[in-house]
């Protein structure tokens, strides 16, 4: 059982609410880079399980977290992946895994302030799959063996500039800078009773708009780890957005976006929450 985080760009594990550094804790066995640890995930899993919190280990302040897994080399993510949200877009069920990329510059902390590119920026809760062990034609049967763990994440969506043509642009229109926090840990994949049940919800400044599990997915985590290691190698630290939930702002009537000044809470039971306030474009 594991909690990793980054506070402030060190890598360490989460114990009752306390830092424990990683590289001054093992006298530099493990790498103080968040993501040095993915090379030795199994060894440090054992390891932590020895630690006990000392006085000197600090209490974590979650607004000095970075992002979990700082610069993936893939950040994988799936449009249209819940039923409701197919049907509020108005678009049938997918056959296939809708597959595009955040750019992982995008990335941020579980408190980033967000900065809004245009007036329909959206929002979209996720569970983010964090690959552990490399996956090239995995079959979904084996899937769960090439999975470090989850964090809770967020698809902020620029709906004004992925739709600004035909075919839409998924990739450029989720990736503008803070528009993929993520956090605020990563939780080992035996954490959970039910890795194929989470409760995942999305607040706007106190208002539920995003409440469901990931049961509801279309594709499950172990199909899309099937799916997409077919054609493209995962590596360890890679992330895979699974896809959000009915809710978000650009299909309510009337339609809703975020504004500068409004808090995104985006939660996972067992997992966290992320925080994140939307600020005017810098
Ligand atoms: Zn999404």
């Amino acid at each position: 059982m594991m909690r990793l985080i980054n506070l402030e760009g060190r890598a360490g594990l989460e114990v009752d609410g306390r830092f424990i550094d990683l590289a001054t804790r093992s006298d530099g066995r493990f790498s103080s880079d968040p993501m040095g640890i993915f090379p030795m995930l199994d060894e440090v899993r054992a390891w932590g399980a020895d630690q006990a919190i000392g006085e000197r280990d600090p209490e974590v302040d979650p607004k000095r977290l970075g992002p979990v897994v700082p610069r993936p080399a893939q950040v994988f993510a799936i449009g249209l992946n819940y039923k409701d949200h197919a049907e509020e877009a108005g678009l049938p069920e997918p056959q296939t895994p809708m597959v595009f990329t955040k750019f992982p510059s995008c990335l941020a902390g579980p408190h980033a302030e967000i900065p809004l590119t245009s007036d329909r920026v959206d929002w979209e809760v996720e569970q983010v799959v964090v690959i552990g062990r490399e996956a090239k034609g995995v079959s979904a049967a084996r899937a769960w063996d090439h999975v470090a763990g989850f964090c809770v994440g967020q698809d902020i969506s620029d709906r004004r500039l992925q739709f600004s043509d035909k075919p839409p642009q998924f990739s450029l229109g989720k990736s503008a800078r803070a528009f993929g926090p993520i956090g605020p840990a990563l939780v080992s994949l035996d954490e959970f009773d039910d890795p194929d049940r989470l409760v995942l919800r999305c607040r706007v400044d106190g208002e539920e708009m995003q409440s469901s599990t990931t049961a509801n997915l279309i594709f499950s985590v172990p199909e899309l780890i099937e799916y997409i290691s077919g054609y493209c190698t995962l590596l360890p630290g890679d992330l895979i957005f699974t896809g959000t939930p009915g809710g978000v702002g650009s299909v309510r009537e009337p339609r809703r976006y975020l504004r500068a000044g409004e808090t995104i809470e985006s939660e996972i039971e067992g997992i966290g929450l992320l925080s994140n306030r939307c600020i005017e474009r810098i």
